[in-house]
């Protein structure tokens, strides 16, 4: 018969099977817009029951500490997250992914300042995550702080590079003494080692534009996934050990995703100062011609296909309520309507998805930049609202072009194209638009809720 000792480790290795499982189903229901809302719960039940499992952990104590470490937590999660709108999500999912790296890096202090020797492996593990969780809680902290507005400049000097290499090279270093000496290394030198991983994420992360945050984050959610893995094999805890890996492996697809949709590399967002430097590109010739709500509207209500393209801008304006009752006028007047979504359209992946979602936008009026790019040639009208770099022409035609093979939404292929925007703001990537001096092209000024307003009102004048 079975000791209560081994039953309780049964318990527990069966309960962080099971909670596993649960982060792999939300996981792959986040996949589609339709699941992704079920994906979160059932990926949160996995999370609880992996909590609540580990006070039966033996030899476990602060028991009083750690419930007191979760309700705070868990307040400070529930109300941030019923607070933050929208546009301020990317900061949001930097703050709590530095959270998660933080605490890998504060399993690695806790298990390396104890001064015990540890087993080969497990103290390589151990000092691993500690450098990549500790990067990653200070990366993203910057990261944060970048797209709060709290940090405007990009810090940028001579030998930038060589500095960022030292300290890593030192961190490393330090890193590989504690290695040899099995974990039992002085207090001093776990605590400078941690001091200057720490360092080495803020460095890396103080050059890197404000706008290419999403990205930089998008990896250092990769990251924190792997610190939390090797902690896990630290701790024995296989829950931690699958959730860090699909993280990881997560993480390190979206950013692959992100790079290749803005047609960049890992190192040109790592090293470039995208956004923040002035843009080089290829004259635009031709003028921007202005058009009224009402005449936009009659050219809409008239038309027999309209295909929205949302942007960043109406993610600003919190346009996508007044798109939608617009859009529903026209269906209702027999008018097909889709909308367009670009991958990197907006600040963060999804971004569109979620706001059209909210807004109540059946899942079949959307589709992805590869469904529709050919529908576009069988549209009477383009109506682009707030978007600017996801419908740029150069991104295909101008080699000169920041965006030269970041593959676009062929807005410019509809009979019509009516943009809505509030002047003659650039883009993320700062450059001019020849979209919008084209013959076609009409421009309708004004910030995307209002012009929304105004469209519906001038729709609902029509017979
Ligand atoms: P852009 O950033 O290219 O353009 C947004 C446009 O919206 C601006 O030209 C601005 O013009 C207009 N705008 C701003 N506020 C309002 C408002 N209140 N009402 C109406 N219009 C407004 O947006 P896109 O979505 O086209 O492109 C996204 C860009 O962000 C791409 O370059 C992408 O690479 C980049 N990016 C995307 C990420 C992602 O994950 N989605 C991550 C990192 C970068 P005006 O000031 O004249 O109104």
């Amino acid at each position: 018969m079975s000791s209560p000792a081994s039953l309780t480790h049964e318990l527990i290795q069966a309960a962080y099977f099971i909670a596993a499982f649960l982060f792999i189903v939300g996981l792959k229901r986040m996949s589609s817009p339709k699941g992704a809302r079920g994906g979160i719960v059932w990926a949160g039940i996995g999370m609880l029951l992996a909590g609540l499992i580990t006070f039966l952990w033996p030899g476990m104590r602060n028991d009083i500490l750690i419930i007191v470490a979760i309700f705070v937590g868990g307040v400070a999660a529930w109300w941030s997250g019923k607070r933050v709108p929208m546009t301020a999500m990317p900061q949001m999912v930097a703050l709590y992914n530095g959270m998660g790296g933080g605490a890998a890096a504060a399993i690695a202090c806790q298990e390396l300042v104890r001064g015990r020797p540890f087993a080969p492996a497990p103290v390589v593990l151990a000092v691993a995550g500690a450098i990549i969780g500790a990067v990653s809680f200070s990366g993203s902290l910057i990261a944060f702080a970048k797209l709060q507005g709290l940090i405007s400049k990009s810090l940028r000097y001579g030998a930038q590079q060589a500095v960022n290499s030292l300290v890593l090279l030192a961190t490393l270093v330090l890193g590989g003494w504690i290695v040899a000496l099995h974990g039992a290394a002085p207090l001093s030198a776990v605590a400078a080692f941690f001091a200057l991983a720490l360092l080495e994420g803020m460095l890396i992360t103080l050059p890197i534009g404000g706008a290419d945050m999403p990205v930089v984050i998008s990896l250092y959610n990769a990251c924190t996934g792997l610190a939390v893995a090797f902690e896990g094999f630290v701790l024995g805890n296989a829950a931690m050990i699958i959730a860090g890996m699909v993280v990881g492996a997560a993480g390190t697809l979206l950013t692959q995703l992100m790079a290749k949709a803005m047609n960049r590399s890992l190192a040109n967002v790592l090293f470039s100062n995208f956004g923040e430097t002035a843009a080089v590109a290829g004259e635009v010739t031709g003028s921007l011609k202005p058009i009224e709500a009402p005449d936009a509207a009659v050219m809409m209500a008239y038309a027999s296909k309209v295909i929205v393209v949302p942007g960043y801008g109406m993610a600003v304006a919190q346009a996508q309520h007044k798109i939608w009752e617009l859009c529903q006028l026209l269906t209702d007047r027999g008018v097909t309507v889709r909308f367009a979504i670009h991958p990197v359209a907006g600040r963060m992946p999804g971004h569109m998805n979620v706001l059209l979602a909210e807004a109540g936008v059946p899942y079949d009026l959307i589709s992805d930049l590869d469904e529709i790019n050919a529908e576009f040639e069988t549209a009477d009208v383009a109506l682009i609202i707030g978007a600017n770099d996801v419908v740029n022409p150069a991104a295909r035609a101008d080699k000169s072009s920041p965006i030269y093979g970041m593959p676009i939404l062929n807005a410019d292929k509809a009979r019509n194209v009516i943009v809505i925007k509030r002047g003659k703001g650039a883009g993320f990537s700062g450059i001019e638009n020849a979209l919008f001096y084209l013959d076609n092209t009409r421009m309708l000024y004004g910030d995307a809720q209002k012009a929304g307003a105004e469209l519906i009102q001038a729709v609902k004048t029509l017979d």
